[in-house]
């Protein structure tokens, strides 16, 4: 039975991966943690029974201890709550499908306590990697992309162990506004760029996929896992998110991974490595698709990609700086308090304003966050 702790269980990543769990009869879930979606929660803890969960609301919290007082599950909140689902004893493995940087403490407490990652929660390994990846060889835990790009790079390793990567070619749909000028992406609102046009995700990364700061993070994530500097990932347009990503080898051949655009593959397999399983949907038609194009990305439109490769190649505290003022941006824009184009000025001026910090401890991370809230605050 492989036991398994989900973080962010009610969100996209959270959910299909509980689909995928009802698929296999060898699964078994844990412990489970959402922010305030306790209706959800109910629902899935009467489904799957695990023995923890966790809300971050300690009032909501509250609320499902009553709604929850006929079963045997321990409910526990904040971040005290995160870390204990984050290493429930039974559990093997931790799906971080949580969004944001607040995944840091959560899953190096899972690795401490000897579990392996299947991981979603980009962010934390773009603020983080430096920590996560030296602790993941010493811990001797794995870390499973979940990302469909990094899950198709791992998957195209496979077997490729000791031939050195001349570059990782990272596909990107291009998001909904592919091809718009900047003149036209001002007058996005959130409900425009919350359309995207192949995958159905979580609100943040809808928005960072239409920014192409998802693309951005990516890189980053790509670098710290595949051990590849920022230079040598390219991103490459692929707008019918068939080819998930690609790896040139040193010899010049290129290994690619395909299929339809289906998060539950790279849950399961993150779930099931090295083995595949049977897995229900649908499946490539090549003839039907006719053609798959690639372009290049428009980096003077889309800054926010340039910006992620600046902060990557700094390193240090700059790449939590251009997180964090991305998820405080895109809060704001979400809530309609900000245009469009101000997500992506924000990132700006918050690394112009920073001075780097080398090898940053957990501490030191989450305070570049909090000083990087502070100067938007106090700018915009
Ligand atoms: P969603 O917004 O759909 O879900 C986020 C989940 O995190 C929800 O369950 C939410 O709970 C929970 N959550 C938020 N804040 C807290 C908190 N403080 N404590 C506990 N739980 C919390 O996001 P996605 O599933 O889209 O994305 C999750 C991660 O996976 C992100 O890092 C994203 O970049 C990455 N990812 C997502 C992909 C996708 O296809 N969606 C693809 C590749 C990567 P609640 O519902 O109660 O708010």
């Amino acid at each position: 039975m492989k036991k398994i702790a989900i973080l962010g269980s009610t969100g996209s990543i959270g959910t299909q991966t509980l689909e995928v769990v009802e698929n296999n009869s060898d699964m078994q879930v844990t412990a489970l943690a959402a922010g305030s979606n306790i209706a959800l929660l109910e629902n899935q803890i009467r489904r799957f029974h695990p023995s923890l969960a966790c809300v971050w609301d300690p009032e909501k919290a509250a609320e499902l201890r009553v709604a929850v007082h006929d079963l045997d599950v321990k409910v526990v909140s904040g971040m005290e709550g995160l870390l204990e689902a984050a290493t429930e004893p039974q559990s093997e493995i931790l799906v971080t499908a949580i969004v944001g940087m607040i995944g840091i403490r959560p899953t190096i407490a899972a690795m401490e306590a000897g579990k392996d990652i299947a991981l979603a929660n980009k962010e934390t390994l773009v603020t983080a990697g430096h920590l996560i990846m030296p602790l993941s060889r010493e811990k001797k835990v794995r870390i499973l992309p979940v990302d469909s790009e990094h899950s198709a790079i791992f998957q195209c390793l496979q077997g490729n162990e000791g031939n050195p990567i001349h570059k990782i070619l990272l596909t990107a749909s291009g998001g909904p506004f592919r091809g718009w000028s900047r003149a036209q992406l001002a007058a996005v609102r959130p409900e425009d760029a919350l359309k995207h046009p192949n995958w159905s995700m979580g609100r943040k990364i809808t928005i960072d996929s239409s920014t192409m700061v998802n693309k951005g993070l990516e890189v980053m994530e790509a670098h710290w896992l595949f051990d590849v500097t920022i230079d040598q990932v390219e991103v490459v347009i692929q707008p019918q998110s068939v080819i998930h990503s690609m790896v040139e080898f040193a010899d010049g051949a290129v290994m690619a991974q395909l299929g339809t655009p289906d998060m539950k593959l790279p849950i399961q397999y993150a779930l099931c490595y090295p083995n595949r399983r049977d897995l229900p949907g649908a499946r490539l038609d090549f003839a039907a698709l006719g053609s798959i194009t690639f372009e290049k990305p428009d980096p003077e439109t889309f800054r926010g990609l340039g910006l992620a490769l600046e902060a990557g190649r700094r390193g240090g505290t700059m790449p939590t700086v251009f997180n964090a003022a991305n998820e405080y941006a895109v809060a704001k824009f979400l809530k309609k308090e900000i245009p469009y184009l101000t997500i992506v000025e924000m990132i700006e001026a918050a690394m112009s304003h920073h001075t780097v910090t080398e090898h940053p401890d957990v501490e030191q991370i989450l305070a570049a966050e909090r000083e990087t809230e502070e100067y938007i605050r106090s700018a915009f």
